[in-house]
This record gives structure tokens, C-alpha cells and sequence, in this order.
């Protein structure tokens, strides 16, 4: 049989010109193309799962132009001295809100056009095709939604949600940027590089002045609706995606070093199940351990060679 990647040809998705190849390929970290038997022992791996669990990454939306935070070279951590948000910062302190709404509201126009990549249409083509019984991602970047994934959990919520902290209610990011230009008429600022979150560098007189609103219900504090690190993921939301994956047979781990505990306690679960385990990353993870398959290579160009059978 002629498998599919026999015929790979070079990744030609389509883009914009020479310039947004360079942006894209900017936060991919360094890496061969993977080898043939690697390719042969993925397949064969996905081959014997009926019921198979994916988790998901930010290694799977460097593909996408998305930065990850640890990858050595490119991520956030490596290029910048810029630290995501801290939870109980954000809720302590309306100064820091100004400013995290502030430069989330310069990257938002960047950070929210972003497309899903052969990755993230793959993985809907497996859901389609039934191969894929549940999808956890630690992206908050809407970029598998975009994709049309429907049998999903966004573990760390979604940037293209706001959450008042106040009364709960769940509004669109979208709004909340009409909001703040009509609040802000004569504020500008340039984005400069845009972090996983859409988080960009503002200095701090630019943000002086930048008036962010209150929940219109209730007058409470808006907040995105994604997990801050210092928080923990709400504990229905870890018990929903613990009963996918004890429904599932098979996980595979795709563009995650697992570092975050949120997302770890999968590979522990699954582990403690004797469920077969695949990583699919470029560098180590803190699950390799637990793999008893582990391919190195550019999520895109690997899963869209292997097929859902
Ligand atoms: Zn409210």
C-alpha cells in the first residue's frame, strides 16, 4: 500500500504573501521533518483507537502565527521578559486591568483574525469521520471553534469570551472592542508583537488614560473568560472532560510540552487507566514518560498525513 505521506508534497496552505510565511513560521520552534517510520507508527496508533481523546496545545497554533510561551528560542518566555497575567493581580488591582484591557485591546484586532491550520482542520475532519470521541484544548485563541470542532472543551476558556466577575454573564470580546472604542475616541497605540493571549507591550502613560467599562448588569469587574494563571479550572469543567476521557481508549497529545498541571492531570488520569498514550511535540514533555509513542515533529504537517481509519 502507498501510505499518504509517501506522497507528501511541501505545505501549501494558502497565504498572503512571502512576509506572512516569514510571521508564521516566526514561532515554530526549530525542527526536522519527520521520518517516515515515525509517520508509519503515528498512523498505526491512531489506526487502533476507535474512541480516540486529543489534547491540545499552544504548539499547535504556532502554525497558526500564534506565539507559544516555552518553546526554547521562540516562545514568549524566550524572546521577552513579558509574564501573562496573575489572576489575583487582576482581580486586586484596577490599574492592572487598565492596562492588561488596554493591550488586549490594541493585539485584539491581530490576536482575533488569526485561522485555524491543517492542524486544527484535521483534527475536525477526525471528529467527522468518528475516529475522535473528545477534544480538550489549553488554547484560548477560538482557533479549533473556528474549525468547526464541536466536541470540545476550551480547558482555560476562550479570549473571544468576557465574563463579568460580578454577576457571572458571559458577553462577546467582540462587543467589548465596540465598547472601548466608543469609550475611547482619541486613544491610540501600536501593537507591537502579540502573546498567546493577545496580550501586546504598552508602556505605562499610554495606558494613563484608557477607560475600560463595567459589566452593564450588575457594574462588576469584566474579565476574559479564560483561566489566569494562579487560578485553577473550574472543577465541573475537570469532571466533564474526566468522564470523556474514561469513555475514551486511546489519547494523543498534540503540540503541548504538558507543563501546567491543568492539563497534565489527563496524562496521569489516562496513565492510571492503562490507556495507550501518543505524543506529538517538538521538544520534551512532561509526559514522555507516560508515552509509549513519542514523534517529533510540526503538528500541520503531520496530521494532515495521517488518515482517520
Ligand atoms: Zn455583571
Amino acid at each position: 500500500m502507498r501510505l499518504p505521506w509517501q506522497t507528501l508534497t511541501p505545505h501549501t496552505a494558502p497565504v498572503r504573501g512571502a512576509s506572512s510565511v516569514l510571521s508564521m513560521l516566526n514561532f515554530v520552534p526549530p525542527c526536522g521533518t519527520t521520518d517516515a517510520h515515525s509517520l508509519e507508527l503515528l498512523q498505526d496508533f491512531v489506526s487502533r483507537a476507535s474512541r480516540l481523546f486529543v489534547i491540545t496545545g499552544a504548539g499547535l497554533s504556532t502554525e497558526s502565527g500564534i506565539p507559544d510561551y516555552r518553546s526554547e528560542g521562540v516562545g514568549l518566555y524566550a524572546r521577552t521578559d513579558r509574564r501573562p497575567m496573575q489572576h489575583a493581580e487582576f482581580v486586586r488591582s484596577a490599574k492592572s486591568r487598565q492596562r492588561y484591557w488596554a493591550r488586549n485591546f490594541v493585539g485584539w484586532p491581530q490576536f482575533s483574525s488569526h485561522q485555524p491550520n491543517s492542524a486544527h482542520k484535521a483534527l475536525q475532519q477526525w471528529e467527522e469521520r468518528g475516529k475522535l470521541h473528545w477534544l480538550v484544548t489549553q488554547n484560548v485563541d477560538a482557533l479549533h471553534s473556528k474549525a468547526g470542532q464541536k466536541r470540545l472543551t476550551e480547558l482555560h476558556g476562550c479570549a473571544h469570551r468576557v465574563v463579568c466577575l460580578g454577576c457571572g454573564g458571559i458577553s462577546a470580546r467582540k462587543e467589548l472592542q465596540r465598547l472601548f472604542v466608543a469609550l475611547n475616541p482619541d486613544w491610540k497605540a501600536q501593537a507591537g508583537a502579540v502573546a498567546p493571549d493577545g496580550d501586546v507591550l504598552l508602556e505605562d502613560e499610554q495606558v494613563l488614560h484608557f477607560r475600560v467599562p463595567s459589566c452593564e448588569d450588575c457594574g462588576g469587574i469584566l474579565k476574559p473568560e479564560v483561566t489566569f494563571f494562579g487560578d485553577t479550572v473550574n472543577k465541573v469543567t475537570v469532571k466533564f472532560v474526566l468522564d470523556r476521557l474514561a469513555e475514551s481508549d486511546t489519547v494523543l497529545v498534540v503540540g503541548s510540552s504538558l507543563q501546567v498541571y491543568s492539563g497534565y492531570r489527563f496524562l496521569l488520569a489516562a496513565s492510571d487507566r492503562k490507556m495507550p498514550i501518543a505524543i506529538l511535540n517538538i521538544g520534551p514533555t512532561r509526559a514522555d514518560h507516560l508515552a509509549e509513542l513519542k514523534v517529533g515533529g510540526r503538528c500541520g504537517e503531520v496530521l494532515s498525513v495521517i488518515q482517520p481509519f
